[in-house]
């Protein structure tokens, strides 16, 4: 029988099996599980989409549910304290979420949707949310999870409590570019750690979560083999977990699969020379302070080159937009159109331009991943967490980028984005990892195979019944 007739007869047996979705509330998790969710009922499944909806001010929640495919979800609002956020979202989310999985589990059968009705196979659900799993143990429902970020980072916040056995932490002045030996290339300084003045929440934190991640029954990575493939085989050497690096998520898509509003960006890039256009944004959540902000605004304004900067309204701490610029900032740039400043930005879009030349990220690992299946070279802006993981790996281990090592100053900014710009060994790797990233999603590829894998893995759980 070919490979496609087996697929085909496997994707028959699926059809009528259901998933529960359930991604962390911010938008560097909601759009990786909406991937997901889509690459999933492309491969025979129906979904069932669990959004977390939230007040801030409250933090009162209730949940509503969503068969896929649906519209666009509400965004959340991007939060100013993200460790409280975490363990508030963790502590107060698990009676309503038992009760909303308590309605699902029981077949709603006033649904008129017939996909609704399918029997469930398993909850995924976003490794953040780790209250999840004492919930669907209770039920007797299998759980699985996504990890957003990368696999190199786990791997850091796995290590916390040997890091704090060996005094790498709490971080002091005078370690800061000490090599970590255990995590190498990692200096001190690049530990995925979040300022606060209460560390030992944000290390209760991430026991729970490291914890109910590697107790899950699978762990969905945005990331591919070849990008991770020293971390992937740590990892798997630590934990016994059935491992799936299935990444990059974004690329199974045709772009107009997904919503893409802002389209004046896309306008806006065309009028300028291809690779020239230095693209600039920090993700949905990170916030700086008004003196950074000025000296990124220098930075570009002296590096000569057309940029296109998302700033959200907020994320300049203390201003509601782009008060704190000069005034007539973009006007005096000189060349009509120099810079443009946006609100927000179709950011897979804007990457796979071929007018842009270099990213200035915040480093993300969604934003790390879309720029380096794009082979777009970056200059690294590590703001917390985990991006200082990936900074130091794009800089260092992929060599696709330039860190900023002396804090943010205007002159480092401009030389760095030079650099970028004309530097042919850096532009070289990006081409080699954006074709590699291609290449494991093609039959037979790393993350074909994983996904593959991953369905099987599924498809061998009993659907749930109420008797578990
Ligand atoms: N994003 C976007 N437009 C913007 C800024 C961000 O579409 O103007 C998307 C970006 O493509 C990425 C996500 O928001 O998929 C940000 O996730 P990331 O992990 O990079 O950073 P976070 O927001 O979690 O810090």
């Amino acid at each position: 029988m070919s490979d496609v007739m087996d697929v085909e007869k496997m994707e028959g047996i699926r059809r009528g099996r259901r998933l529960l979705l359930i991604p962390l509330p911010l938008e560097g998790h909601i759009n990786p599980m909406l991937e997901l969710a889509h690459i999933l009922h492309s491969k025979g499944f129906s979904i069932s989409f669990i959004h977390i909806q939230y007040c801030t001010n409250s933090l009162n929640f209730t949940f509503s549910i969503s068969s896929f495919p649906h519209g666009p979800l509400p965004l959340p609002q991007p939060s100013s304290d993200l460790l409280n956020f975490l363990t508030l979202l963790n502590t107060l989310a698990l009676t309503p979420f038992r009760d909303c999985l308590a309605k699902l589990l029981s077949h709603d059968a006033s649904s008129e949707d017939e996909e609704d009705q399918h029997p469930i196979s398993c909850l995924i659900s976003d490794a953040m949310c780790f209250f999840t799993q004492a919930v669907a143990t209770s039920f007797g429902l299998p759980r699985i999870v996504l990890r957003t970020g990368a696999i190199s980072s786990f791997l850091a916040f796995a290590a916390f409590p040997l890091l704090l056995q060996k005094r790498y932490l709490p971080i002091q002045e005078c370690q800061l570019e000490k090599v970590v030996e255990e995590l190498g290339p990692l200096r001190v300084k690049d530990l995925p750690v979040v300022n606060t003045n209460d560390p030992h929440k944000f290390y209760d934190l991430l026991r729970n979560f490291v914890h109910e991640t590697v107790t899950s029954l699978g762990v969905i990575w945005n990331s591919f083999e070849a990008l991770e493939s020293s971390s992937l085989a740590k990892l798997t050497h630590q934990f016994p977990t059935p491992m799936y690096a299935i990444g990059p998520l974004h690329k199974y898509l045709q772009p107009s699969q997904m919503p893409h509003p802002h389209q004046s960006c896309i306008s806006w890039l065309q009028q300028h020379a291809p690779k020239s256009v230095v693209y600039v944004s920090f993700g949905s959540i990170a916030s700086i302070s008004e003196a950074d902000f000025l000296e990124i605004a220098w930075g570009l304004a002296n590096c000569d080159h057309p940029f296109l900067w998302v700033v959200r309204p907020g994320m300049v701490r203390g201003c509601d937009w782009l008060e704190a610029l000069p005034s007539g900032f973009l006007e005096n740039l000189g060349g009509s159109g120099r810079g443009h400043i946006v609100k927000w930005a179709p950011q897979q879009q804007v990457l796979a331009h071929h007018c842009v030349g270099a990213f200035l990220t915040h480093n993300g690992w969604n934003s790390t991943m879309e720029s380096i299946c794009e082979g777009v070279p970056m200059i690294c802006m590590p703001c917390f967490a985990d991006q200082n993981v990936n900074a130091r790996y794009v800089s260092h281990v992929w060599k696709v980028g330039l860190q900023l090592e002396k804090g943010v100053e205007r002159g480092e900014i401009e030389r760095s984005i030079r650099k970028v710009m004309e530097g042919k060994e850096i532009r070289e790797r990006a081409s080699i990892l954006k074709e590699e990233a291609r290449l494991c999603l093609q039959r037979g590829g790393s993350s074909y195979s994983s996904l593959q894998r991953l369905v099987t893995h599924i498809m061998s759980f009993n659907v749930y019944s109420p008797s578990h």
